[in-house]
């Protein structure tokens, strides 16, 4: 199965990471894992566009919005009650895609458009789910089948190794 979602660059609202490391998710800043309650602290390291934070997604938080701006790392994110970046516009729809959780199951979405149509996607326990045109909440649309290209899919055949559940 080919799978890969680690290693997006965003730069973040101190808010927005305390959320993601709260949801279960493994962030990096400069190259050092960030520890839960030490958000602040990395954050007042970061000193260029570099070491931004790098995200392991799994189980994405409610209410991020993903943005852009022009300049490194390009994507953005915060929360919904929090004010946009200076110059931010929205993100692409696959983009805010990546941040959409599974509708059966809260994982995050792997993307899975070989031979589908755009929008299929599978999460990290065996579902399939479609992106919605509006970019709002993706829809359940099975389990994967024995004999599918993504089936076995799951948190364990991810390279990295996700936190206990919260
Ligand atoms: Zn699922």
């Amino acid at each position: 199965m080919q799978a890969n979602i680690l290693g997006i660059k965003y730069r973040a609202t101190i808010t927005a990471i305390e959320a993601i490391l709260k949801a279960g998710n493994r962030v990096e800043a400069g190259g050092i894992e960030v520890q839960p309650g030490a958000v602040f602290e990395a954050a007042q390291k970061l000193y260029s566009a570099q070491d931004s934070w790098r995200v392991y997604l799994i189980r994405p938080p409610k209410d991020i919005i993903v943005g852009h701006i022009n300049e490194p790392p390009f994507q953005t994110l915060r929360l919904e009650n929090e004010p946009e970046f200076p110059g931010e516009y929205p993100a692409g729809w696959a983009e805010r895609g990546t941040w959409m959780p599974c509708p059966k199951c809260g994982t995050a979405l792997l993307w899975a458009e070989a031979g589908y149509v755009p929008g299929w996607r599978i999460c990290l326990n065996g579902h399939f789910a479609r992106l919605p045109s509006d970019g709002r909440e993706a829809s359940y649309e099975g389990d994967i089948p024995e004999g599918s290209e993504y089936y076995g899919s799951s948190l364990e055949s991810i390279r990295y190794k996700p936190y206990p559940e919260p």
